[in-house]
């Protein structure tokens, strides 16, 4: 793990933070695609054309129903794996 790596995984917010499962949609044109923060797992709208990105991922946000914050994103092999050790939840409410 690296220093960085490290740094994320203790962070505050991900003890105990509440994902939504949701499609990856583009904020913007020129930003098109995330990736998992454990994996890094590409994530992106099947329009990238990217055979090896994953469209629906696990989304946390500082502000859900704003556009265009600070938001964190998971795959869901990732989610699974870390849910316990992180009491992690899954919200089902956009
Ligand atoms: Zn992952």
């Amino acid at each position: 793990m690296t220093e960085q790596e490290r740094e994320w995984n203790d962070a505050e917010w991900l003890r105990g933070a509440e994902w939504h499962l949701v499609a990856f949609r583009k904020p913007r044109l020129n930003w098109d695609h995330e990736h998992c923060k454990f994996c890094f797992q590409k994530i992106a709208e099947v329009s990238l054309g990217d055979p090896k990105a994953i469209q629906v991922a696990y989304r946390w946000s500082e502000h859900p129903h704003e556009n265009a914050n600070r938001d964190e994103w998971l795959c869901p092999s990732c989610f699974r794996e870390y849910q316990k050790e992180y009491g992690w939840s899954e919200v089902v409410k956009p």
